[in-house]
């Protein structure tokens, strides 16, 4: 199968989860079990994803120079994604996410970003060639703004499609949003940055409208168990969801973002790529934990045949 080659930017995390029976609340002190490191980050789950579903993929990342770090390079090669481009930074500690989950599924979490504040526009000048040979680069917003631009001006010159996942939430300047190909928010990312509220196809389709008159040529706006609406140049679609009994949303929709680029990496249409991505996704929320909840090519390719 001929495939274009994708490159991720972004985070990498060690995700410590605690199952708690009730939230801690200020100065208090709760008795929790099953303690486990999951690994994580945006950038991470979505660059396994990418590569744990047969796409050609490489990493743009800054882990620390702690024990974590090493072991998430390995795991990445184990993954087949191509590392050389992933960072262990002195004097820094890898990324972290402190989850506790309580026995409604409610949680709190606290992510201090450690080597990922490290991933500026030095460190992606570092890495034009690699980002110049690429076919798409696909990033999110849990690294530096710097590095993000800057990334996004190489690729843009070179004529790489640029992808934005933009999440966690955040207003975006002009100068990023003006040099993205193709954007993919959640209800409460797109709602973020349109102002219109996203709770059906209708308000996807407001929103689309709104972010092709920023510049944006393709807009792919996931709406949970609905699915997702596709919009190209303002021609807008639903693409429904799979049903499946949701045992933890985490990574959801990075693993949308990774299976879609790989299908779009394939020469699918957005269409194909929309349906395959929502297979994935699918299969993720049935599973707990972030890159551990991320199917095989095989699993997906059963679900959506
Ligand atoms: P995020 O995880 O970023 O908040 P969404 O909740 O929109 O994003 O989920 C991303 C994608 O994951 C959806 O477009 C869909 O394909 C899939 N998905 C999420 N929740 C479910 C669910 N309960 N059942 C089936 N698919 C789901």
């Amino acid at each position: 199968m001929s495939s274009k080659k994708i490159l991720v930017l972004g985070s990498v995390n060690a995700d410590h989860l605690v199952r708690v029976p009730r939230l801690p609340k200020p100065g208090e002190t709760v008795a929790g079990k099953d303690y486990e490191v999951i690994p994580g980050g945006k950038g991470a789950n979505q660059a396994v994803a990418c590569a744990r579903l047969g796409g050609q993929t490489a990493f743009i990342a800054c882990v620390g120079d702690d024990a974590f770090g090493a072991v998430m390079i390995q795991r990445f090669k184990a993954d087949g994604i191509d590392t050389q481009a992933v960072c262990q930074v002195a004097d820094q500690m890898t990324g972290v996410a402190l989850i506790c989950v309580d026995s409604q599924a409610e949680n709190c979490i606290v992510i201090a970003p450690g080597a990922n504040a490290k991933l500026t526009t030095r460190r992606v000048q570092a890495q034009q060639a690699l980002i110049a040979g690429s076919d798409y680069l696909l990033m999110q917003l849990e690294t530096p703004l710097d590095g993000l631009l800057e990334a996004v001006e190489i690729a843009h010159n070179a004529g790489v499609k640029v992808v934005l996942n933009p999440a966690p939430a955040k207003a975006l300047p002009d100068e990023l949003l003006t040099r993205v190909d193709m954007i993919t928010p959640n209800q409460t990312e797109a709602e973020l940055l349109t102002g219109i509220s996203v709770n059906d196809v209708v308000g996807a389709a407001e929103a689309a409208g709104k972010l092709h008159a920023m510049g944006i040529e393709t807009v792919v706006i996931t709406l949970g168990s609905q699915g997702v609406w596709i919009s190209e140049e303002g021609n807008g679609r639903l693409v429904e969801g799979y049903s499946v009994t949701p045992v933890d949303t985490t990574a959801a929709g990075d693993t949308f973002n990774g299976a879609m680029l790989v299908a779009l990496s394939h020469g699918e249409s957005l269409d194909k790529a929309a349906n395959f991505a929502n297979a994935a996704a699918a299969l993720s929320v049935t599973r707990h934990g972030a890159q551990p909840s991320i199917p095989s090519r095989d699993e997906v390719e059963k679900l959506v045949a």
